[in-house]
């Protein structure tokens, strides 16, 4: 049989690993940062209806600049937002492989803050782009003058900032990203997809004007609770979406995909009704934890990261044996902990208090 090995891959490609967080069937699964609270049901009715009028024309190819979209989600961001300056994908992950596409690729780089978001360095590899990490300080919170500094020695063409970060949770201060803007001339990426959690921190939606390098990416994948849609979008000056225009595949965001996402908007205050419990609920983790003795990370999203484990592979695997799945991000003594629902966030508190209990913390 051939193996990876065997075949002709493109050198920047040999040796990566593809992402590849668990998907276990097992009740209380805490490991990717979705909203685990399921949608409305009378919002579930009008999606599905509005999906069953779209059915209806798919013989043709679907609107390829999405424009009932696109208006939807400038008005759902507000700020005097236009059409124009918003873009969608199939996930802000494709979003950001279509910024990478178009900004960055051989001879270009890619530069961002470990521990980030582990799907950075992949989209880097993918379009052949020199990806440059740069350790965070030991709080991992970015000040202006560690992030000036680390843009002026490195000269990058792309830098993203991930606010609040993942899997740390760190919340991005707005002097951080001028800082960033400023210290260069390339193309800077904020990409806020837990931003609804961050009820302390003003979107970086409002530094556009007259920022035309500044780049704002956000997901319904996550308070919106629409993961399984994929659904990611991105504000900009409208030149900005000229050139990802440039990159995108005809026709990449399918009539259903619009159309659910569409109807999704339509709802934004339902979608977004949980946010306050799950918010709640971290804090309610958070203080459980730290009352354990772990070491629990200022977040501003809907996950914590938790540092003080002895063999955290060990507690990984058993919560993963009780039917509860964490992340294991290979951070020293730390794991990532979704919060879930109410009876999620007990289930995941009471195991890792039996397991300290047991000695097997
Ligand atoms: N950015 C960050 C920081 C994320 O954590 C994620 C998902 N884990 C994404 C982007 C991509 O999400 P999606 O493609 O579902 O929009």
């Amino acid at each position: 049989m051939t193996s990876l090995s065997d075949l002709p891959l493109r050198a920047n490609l040999v040796g990566k690993a593809p992402y590849g967080a668990p998907q276990d069937p097992v009740p209380v699964s805490l490991n990717v940062n979705e909203n685990t609270h399921p949608i409305p049901e009378d919002v579930v009715e009008d999606i599905v209806s509005t999906l069953a009028e779209a059915v209806r024309g798919v013989n043709r190819y679907p609107d390829r600049e999405f424009t009932v979209l696109r208006e939807a989600l400038a008005g759902y961001l507000g700020h005097g937002l236009t059409p124009e300056q918003l873009w969608a994908a199939n996930g802000s992950n494709e979003v950001l492989q279509q910024i990478l596409q178009a900004f960055g690729g051989p001879g270009r780089s890619l530069l961002s803050f470990t521990p980030t978001y582990s799907m950075y360095p992949l989209l880097a590899s993918g379009t052949d782009t020199e990806w440059i990490p740069v350790e965070r300080p030991a709080d991992f919170a970015l000040t202006p003058e560690g992030v000036a500094a680390a843009i002026a020695e490195h000269q990058p063409d792309i830098v993203i900032l991930c606010g609040p970060n993942n899997p740390t949770g760190t919340p991005l201060r707005r002097d951080v990203i001028l800082a960033a803007y400023d210290a260069f001339d390339g193309i800077l990426i904020v990409d806020e997809a837990y931003h609804e959690f961050d009820a302390d921190t003003e979107t970086a939606v409002t530094l556009l004007p007259g920022r035309h390098r500044l780049l704002v990416s956000r997901t319904m994948s996550k308070a919106f609770a629409f993961a399984g849609v994929r659904l990611g979008y991105l504000a900009a000056d409208p030149a900005v979406i000229d050139a990802l225009r440039l990159v995108r595949l005809p026709y990449h965001l399918s009539a259903l995909t619009q159309a659910a996402a569409v109807a999704a908007v339509r709802h934004a205050d339902a979608m977004l009704a949980t946010v306050a419990d799950i918010r709640a609920q971290r804090d309610r983790l958070g203080a459980a934890l730290a009352e354990l003795g772990y070491v629990v990370h200022e977040s501003g999203s809907n996950f914590l990261l938790v540092g003080g484990f002895a063999d955290p592979e060990g507690t990984f695997e058993a919560l993963r044996a009780r039917g509860i799945l964490i992340r294991n991000l290979s951070i020293p003594g730390h794991l990532r902990i979704t919060a879930g629902t109410e009876a999620e966030t007990t289930a995941v508190i009471e195991a890792i208090a039996e397991l300290s209990v047991s000695g097997s913390r």
